[in-house]
Parts: C-alpha cells; structure tokens; sequence
C-alpha cells in the first residue's frame, strides 16, 4: 500500500509568541499553492503537523487554520479529568484542534520514568478522544551495541498493541533511535529501514489493516539526508526535532516528502 508521508514537527519545549508566529507564517508561506503542478498540494502528497508546547496549542490553531498544516501535541494524560495537577486532557487537546499527540517520546521515558504501559494507556487516552497518537520506539545506543534493538523495539510497540487492540490502526509509529536525538548522529538509511521492517511485520501480524499504519523515522532528520532516509520502502514520514524549527529546513523535508511520495 502506498501510505501518504507524515512530516511531523516535535518543537519540544521551544517557542515564544512572537517566535512561533514567525516560525508558523514562513512555514505556511512557503508550502506550496494549491493546484501548482501535479501533486503540488501539500494535502496531496504528504501530510504535515506541528507539535508544539501545550501553552501555545490555542495560537498555534489560529495560525493554521485554513492552510494545510495539522496541530499536534507532545504529551498527553492517561487521565480523562480529575485531581491530576499539571496533567493535561486528550479532551482538552482535542478542544484545542489537536489531531496528534505525540506518546512515549524517549525524553519521557528518559527523564519522567514513562513506562511501555503507561505509553500504552497514553494512546488509548488519545484514541479515545480521536486524537491520533504517534508512539515513539527506540533503543539506547548501549542497547544497540548489546545487540538488543530489535527486541527493545518490539517490547515497546507490544505493549500499545496489547492494550489498544483492534484500535492499533488507527496510530502512528516513529522510530526513534536515542542515540539519534539531537546528537547530529542519524541512522544510516539501511539501518532505519531495517528497524521499520520489524515493526511492519510486528504490525501485519497483529492487525489486517495494518498498512494503514505511518511507520515514521525520527533523530536528526535534516534537509540534507531527509530525501534517503524517505526512499526507504518503510519509512512513511519524519519526526523532526531541531529542523522543525528552522522554516526552511523545515520546508525541504517536506518538499523531500513530497518528492518521494511523488
Ligand atoms: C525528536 O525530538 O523527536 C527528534 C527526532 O529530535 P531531532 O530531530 O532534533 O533529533
């Protein structure tokens, strides 16, 4: 199945007022028009969200409405509403215009103790809601080394499958190796591409309607070495850390989507 691209942007705790106005403009600006050549659409050739802090989740909304670009959030409770200080809703994202949530990202494993169950309740919260989760995966370079990859992976996207079910085809999936994010240091087109096969057959074996599923790469996806990490026959999209918050950068990884896509 020819899946459509997803270019999701993860601005992490990163923005201000004015600096995500800017940001949001220049990226709208330069996507291109509708009905410019075959594909030209955005919509038509690969989708495209912005993840941004919760705070901005409201301004953010205004400044995409009425262009191609989704909004997305980076976390969200396993909670529906309650006395869950600084916990934020999958109701509450989804009053904001959310249409992703990003679950599971290894800064919150990493730094808040996330565990492979609560990511997985994580994107039950979301799927309730009709948020779309995108649950990250990924091992640690010791993890690499130890040779363990495949089995953290698997682990990982196991435990959403397991509490998700029949729902497993409504989400999305970004590997995200750690040792990629923010290090400069990406997967070699070969070594991702590997990885996502695993999680495709991990998919095919637990739904019939798996090829629904983006399987996206993450760490250090740049302008530069996005057009052949996109070539790989299962990578559907990127999450972008630190590129999504340069507008062009931004905008040849998404032109490098839409080319792959074409
Ligand atoms: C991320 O935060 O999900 C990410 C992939 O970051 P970076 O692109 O900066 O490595």
């Amino acid at each position: 199945m020819n899946r459509k691209k997803l270019i999701a942007g993860n601005w992490k705790m990163n923005g201000s007022l004015q600096a995500n106005e800017a940001l949001v403009r220049a990226v709208v600006a330069g996507l291109p028009a509708a009905g410019e050549g075959a594909g030209a659409n955005v919509g038509s050739g690969a989708d495209v969200a912005l993840c941004v802090p919760a705070p901005y989740l409201a301004q953010v909304q205004s400044l995409v409405q009425a262009s191609a670009l989704d909004l997305g959030a980076q976390d969200v409770s396993v909670h529906a509403s309650g006395a869950y200080t600084g916990e934020v809703s999958a109701a509450m994202l989804r009053e904001f215009g959310a249409r992703y949530v990003i679950v599971g990202h290894s800064e919150r494993r990493q730094y808040h103790g996330e565990t492979d169950a609560q990511v997985a309740d994580k994107a039950k919260a979301a799927l309730a809601a009709g948020i779309t989760p995108i649950v990250c995966v990924g091992e640690t370079l010791a993890e690499r080394e130890a040779g363990q990859t495949e089995a953290v992976v698997k682990r990982q996207l196991a435990a959403v499958i397991h509490v998700n079910g029949h729902c497993i085809s409504e989400i999305v999936v970004a590997y995200e190796p750690v040792w990629a994010i923010g290090t400069g240091r990406t997967a070699t087109p070969e070594q991702a591409q590997q990885v996502h096969a695993v999680l495709r057959a991990q998919l095919h074996a637990a739904s019939t309607r798996d090829d629904r599923v983006r399987i996206l790469y993450g760490g250090s996806m740049n302008a530069a070495n996005a057009a052949s990490l996109l070539a790989q026959p299962d990578i559907d999209g990127g999450l972008i850390g630190g590129a999504s918050l340069k507008s062009a950068d931004f905008l040849q990884i998404i032109a490098a989507a839409r080319a792959a896509a074409a």
